[in-house]
């Protein structure tokens, strides 16, 4: 049996954490995250749309994203978001409408096999990196729900960035662990 090896190198000192110190007290955040419903973290396939990923490697890269910057950061600065929603200061937080929010419904029936109706209001959420939360952002109570990670921006795809091949792609973190 071969000895268990962490990452590349054996770790002969402590990691330096480079974390700033907190200098103001902890404000209470405007908003909350409803985390209820695991599914969200669920990669999905429908017709060409699909949020697999390439392997456990990318899908860490996406995850870190998501914890460490995107959440934070809307629980840290909402009240400025959802006064700025697709300005140039946040362009991809913004309310999804028109054929987008038909294809986000699609998504959703496919992955929870439930129908959202009129009422729901739905937004992605990022800043930088290439993965949109997808979310249902009820407003009366400050509440976002994420319901699925679109992790290659397949909802609003740019030219640009959306030349990959991803029907290769089948990695789900949820799947690849159960
Ligand atoms: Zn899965």
């Amino acid at each position: 049996m071969s000895k268990k090896k962490i990452g590349r190198k054996a770790i002969t000192q402590p990691v330096k954490h480079n974390i700033a110190k907190i200098t103001e007290p902890i404000k209470a955040a405007k908003v909350h995250f409803d985390f209820s419903d695991n599914r969200w973290l669920c990669s999905v396939r429908k017709g060409e749309y699909t949020n697999f990923l390439k392997d456990a490697e990318q899908c860490l890269k996406t995850h870190y994203n998501l914890f460490y910057t995107i959440i934070p950061k809307v629980l840290d600065e909402w009240d400025r978001i959802k006064t700025g929603f697709g300005t140039r200061q946040y362009p991809h937080c913004h309310k999804i409408e028109g054929k987008q929010r038909e294809l986000v419904l699609e998504v959703y029936k496919e992955l929870y096999n439930y129908e959202l109706g009129e009422e729901v209001s739905l937004y992605q959420l990022s800043f930088t990196g290439a993965n949109r939360l997808i979310v249902i952002y009820g407003a009366a109570k400050e509440t976002i729900k994420p319901i699925f990670i679109d992790h290659h921006h397949q909802i609003y795809p740019s030219i640009k960035h959306n030349q990959k091949d991803l029907s290769s792609y089948n990695y789900c973190i949820v799947c690849s662990h159960k």
